[in-house]
C-alpha cells in the first residue's frame, strides 16, 4: 500500500477539485467512507463532491456531509459537469465501474485521476490509476482510516468523520460479528470511540429506527415468505413487488431481512429475492467457507464477498426461487460439508 500512498500523496498537494462516488444503492459502509473522506479532504483545502448513482436508505441521511451529497439519478447535468471538471475522482467501496450503473460512462470518460479504495474481491486494475484494495478488510471504513493515517491526516478525524467511519464498519460487519473483524477492528475503532465517536447514537440511528409498516413486513416476510431446507442448510425468502407496496416499502426496509433465515440453527445459505422497479434482485448470505460470491457470479450476473453477495436476474420472481432452489440441490454435497 506503501507506494499507492506516495502517489495519492503527490496527487494531493495542492488544493484539488474532487468527485467521490460509491456504488449504486449505497450501503453505510460505502456511504460512511465517503462522507468521511469528504470531510477529511475538505478541511485538507480541496473542493470535494460526493456524487451518489442513485438514492439510498433514509438511515443513513443523518450523516455529516449527507446533504451535501448530489445523487446522479435526480440532478444528473449537475452530476456530469461536476464530474467533467474534477481532477480526481475516488471510487470507494466497489471494485468495478458497473457498480455505478447509470454513470458508469460519466466516469469512464472522464480524464481525471482515479483512486480505488475498496476490499471486494477481483479490482479492475483498469478503473483507476491507483487502486487500494484489499480483501483482509472488514469494510472500505477501517481501510480508509489506515490511508488517512497514512496519509498524516489522523489529526482530521473528528467526532463526525469518526461517526461515519464507525457507520461503515459496523454496518459491513454485523456490528462486529463478522470473521473478517481482526483485532485490529477494534483498534481502529478504539480510536474512532477516542476521537468521540458516539456509538450507542450510530447503533440506534441505524438499527432502532424503524417504520411500524418495515417491522411488519418483516414479521410477514418471515412468516408467509420462507422456505427453509434443512436437510440442505438453505433457506430463501421472496418479497414480490405488491408485497412491498402493500407495506409501503421505503428503500432500505429490506436490508438485513436475509440475515433472520441465516441465524436458524443449521442454516449456512440464505438467499433473499426482491421485486423492486421490475428487476429481480438477490442477495445471498452465507456462514463459513461456502462462498455466495461464485454463486453470485455464475448464475446472477453478480459478485460481492465470499459470505455476502448479490445479483440480478432476468427470471420472475417465482422462476428465479425455482432457480434458487435447484442451485440448494445442485450445491447439496458442498451445503452438508461446508457446515
Ligand atoms: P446486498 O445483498 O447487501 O445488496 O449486497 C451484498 C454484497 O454483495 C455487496 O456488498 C456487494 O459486494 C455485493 N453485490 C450486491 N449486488 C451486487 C451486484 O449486482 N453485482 C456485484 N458484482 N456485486 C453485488
Ligand atoms: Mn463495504
Amino acid at each position: 500500500m506503501q507506494e499507492q500512498i506516495v502517489e495519492l500523496q503527490s496527487l494531493l498537494q495542492n488544493p484539488k477539485d474532487i468527485v467521490i462516488t460509491v456504488h449504486r444503492g449505497p450501503d453505510g459502509d460505502a456511504l460512511g467512507s465517503a462522507l468521511a473522506l469528504y470531510s477529511v479532504l475538505t478541511q485538507s483545502g480541496h473542493s470535494v463532491t460526493v456524487i451518489s448513482p442513485n438514492n439510498y436508505a433514509s438511515f443513513l441521511y443523518w450523516m455529516k456531509g449527507n446533504e451535501d451529497i448530489v445523487v446522479f439519478s435526480d440532478q444528473e447535468e449537475k452530476a456530469i459537469d461536476i464530474t467533467n471538471n474534477a481532477d480526481l475522482i475516488f471510487l470507494l467501496d466497489f471494485n468495478n465501474l458497473s457498480r455505478i450503473g447509470e454513470y458508469t460512462e460519466v466516469v469512464r470518460e472522464s480524464s481525471a485521476k482515479k483512486i480505488m479504495i475498496d476490499h471486494h474481491q477481483d479490482p479492475d486494475f483498469d478503473a483507476a490509476d491507483i487502486v487500494i484494495s484489499d480483501t483482509k478488510y472488514c469494510s472500505t471504513s477501517q481501510l480508509l482510516f489506515e490511508v488517512i493515517e497514512s496519509l498524516g491526516h489522523k489529526h482530521l478525524i473528528n467526532k463526525d468523520v469518526a461517526e461515519c467511519l464507525y457507520t461503515g464498519i459496523m454496518t459491513d460487519t454485523g456490528s462486529f460479528k463478522f470473521s473478517s473483524v481482526t483485532s485490529r477492528t477494534h483498534r481502529v475503532v478504539a480510536q474512532l470511540l477516542d476521537a468521540g465517536a458516539d456509538n450507542a447514537k450510530v447503533h440506534d440511528l441505524i438499527y432502532d429506527n424503524y417504520s411500524t409498516e418495515r417491522t411488519r413486513l418483516l414479521g410477514y416476510c418471515l412468516n408467509n415468505k420462507m422456505q427453509i431446507f434443512q436437510d440442505l442448510n438453505s433457506a430463501v425468502l421472496s418479497l414480490s413487488e405488491e408485497e412491498l407496496k402493500r407495506f409501503n416499502f421505503k428503500k432500505g426496509d429490506t436490508e438485513g431481512f436475509v440475515n433472520y433465515a441465516l441465524a436458524i440453527k443449521g442454516i449456512i445459505f440464505a438467499v433473499f429475492i426482491t421485486e423492486k422497479e421490475g428487476l429481480v434482485k438477490l442477495s445471498l448470505r452465507s456462514k463459513g467457507g461456502f462462498k455466495v460470491n461464485e454463486i453470485a457470479k455464475k448464475y446472477f450476473s453478480g459478485g460481492g464477498h465470499m459470505n455476502a453477495a448479490g445479483g440480478i436476474s432476468d427470471l420472475s420472481l417465482e422462476g428465479t426461487i425455482e432457480k434458487v432452489i435447484s442451485i440448494f440441490k445442485k450445491y447439496k454435497n458442498e451445503l452438508i460439508t461446508n457446515k
